[in-house]
């Protein structure tokens, strides 16, 4: 790190953190380092800033320098989630560099929320209980422009695009393409699948973005409860055409809140899940912002939902929760497990009980595979028509 104001030696240990250094989160309330659940970096150029024309590169960078500075107590400012973050570490000072934004797979090291605005109004969104959805407060690719014009924006990052609703975006197509065109990376978009977008369809297709969607239930008038606008229909159809767009990156997602803890939400959701062949469902319970605790109810609702979708459905579930380091997540993780090992000790997981049929409509494919297996003759050609078809048939878990 080039700086000749700071009386640092270049072999000296100095405290930094991956997210101090490469990450940029686009908040409301203007630019921050990261954007963890419970923990997250002070702001460092606000949204004012960004409105009246003061922020530039150097900005940036010099206010991730004051951060780190007031990290290593040389400099007295606000640290935020700093604080005796445990993303800190200990490196040499030569090897600190904050000249340049990406270039690691870092768990949103890139996140877009710089709006709330969305159409729907979910019962554990603090943004629609409080109404507060707000439009884009600025431009994000105007942020990153100032990196890309120095060279200094990497590719190879994980992105998260929440908000808000992104599909809603009058220029979600324009950012979707800036980071492709870019090489940036890889993107994380959460929506909620009520309106079709065909970005989100063509990216899926090409397995380069990952589409989360909560649906909480399989049931119309339970989603409706939850959601707060009865499209139960609108997702179900748009899922279907995300899927079949043949996508390895299909990610749905179970939240649990005090009204979706009943029998007919659990099945009604393993059957959802069963038809529509999501890559990934994760199980997260309403996230426990201020006094709000996680009842004992809840951790045995996600142990049941968790063994019955993975005996059914798979290898597939894993948790959604990601503040790791909040105490009330460490507490749910451990009593999670505790239940989950409790219910595969009553009754043991049978495998036969797996859905092996997957969609994408592999009869045709299996049928000539059969054909092909008993009478084709051996020769180059055939050989390797047989091995791809025998590839998709295992990229779909049926062969
Ligand atoms: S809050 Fe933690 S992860 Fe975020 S920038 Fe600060 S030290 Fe890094
Ligand atoms: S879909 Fe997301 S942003 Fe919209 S109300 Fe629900 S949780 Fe909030």
């Amino acid at each position: 790190m080039q700086n000749n104001d700071i009386d640092f030696q270049p072999n000296d240990i100095v405290k930094t953190c991956k997210y101090l250094e490469k990450g940029l989160c686009f908040q409301l309330w203007g630019l921050q380092c990261c954007c963890h659940g419970s923990k997250s970096s002070p702001v460092i150029v606000s949204t004012e800033e960004i409105n009246n024309g003061s922020v530039s590169y150097d900005l940036i960078v010099q206010r991730k320098k004051d951060l780190f500075l007031g990290i290593n107590g040389k400099k007295n400012i606000d640290l935020g989630g700093c604080k005796g973050c445990s993303h800190l570490i200990e490196k040499k000072y030569k090897d600190v560099h904050f000249d340049y934004i990406g270039g690691e797979y870092l768990p949103g090291a890139f996140n877009i929320q710089h709006y709330t605005s969305c159409n729907e109004k979910c019962v554990y969104c603090p943004y629609a209980q409080e109404n507060k959805f707000e439009i884009p407060q600025y431009d994000i690719l105007q942020i990153w422009e100032l990196f890309r014009k120095k060279r200094k924006l990497k590719g190879n990052n994980w992105i998260d695009f929440s908000g808000g609703e992104p599909a809603i975006l009058k220029n979600f197509n324009e950012i979707i393409d800036y980071i492709y065109k870019n090489k940036m990376g890889f993107t994380v978009v959460f929506s909620n699948a009520t309106i079709f977008s065909q970005s989100i369809y063509d990216k899926l297709r090409c397995n380069k973005i990952a589409l989360t969607t909560s649906i909480d239930t399989g049931i119309k008038s339970k989603y409706a409860e939850i959601k707060g606008v009865d499209k139960y229909s609108n997702v179900i159809s748009n899922l279907v055409q995300y899927r079949n767009s043949g996508t390895k990156k299909l990610w749905i997602k179970y939240v649990i809140t005090d009204c979706n803890q009943t029998e007919d939400d659990m099945w009604s959701f393993i059957m959802a899940m069963l038809a529509i062949r999501p890559n990934k469902i994760q199980i997260s319970p309403e996230f426990p912002y201020g006094d709000k605790q996680i009842s004992v109810e809840t951790v045995k609702y996600a142990a049941k939902l968790w063994y019955n979708l993975e005996m059914y459905c798979g290898k597939i579930v894993e948790d959604g929760v990601s503040a790791h380091g909040d105490i009330k997540i460490v507490q749910y993780h451990k009593q999670l497990k505790k239940e989950f090992d409790l219910l595969k000790t009553k009754r043991p997981m049978k495998k036969d009980l797996r859905l092996k049929q997957f969609n994408n409509n592999p009869s045709l494919i299996l049928q000539f595979l059969k054909y092909a297996n008993n009478r084709i003759p051996n020769n180059k050609i055939w050989n390797s028509i047989r091995y791809y078809a025998g590839k998709i048939l295992t990229s779909w878990g049926i062969y």
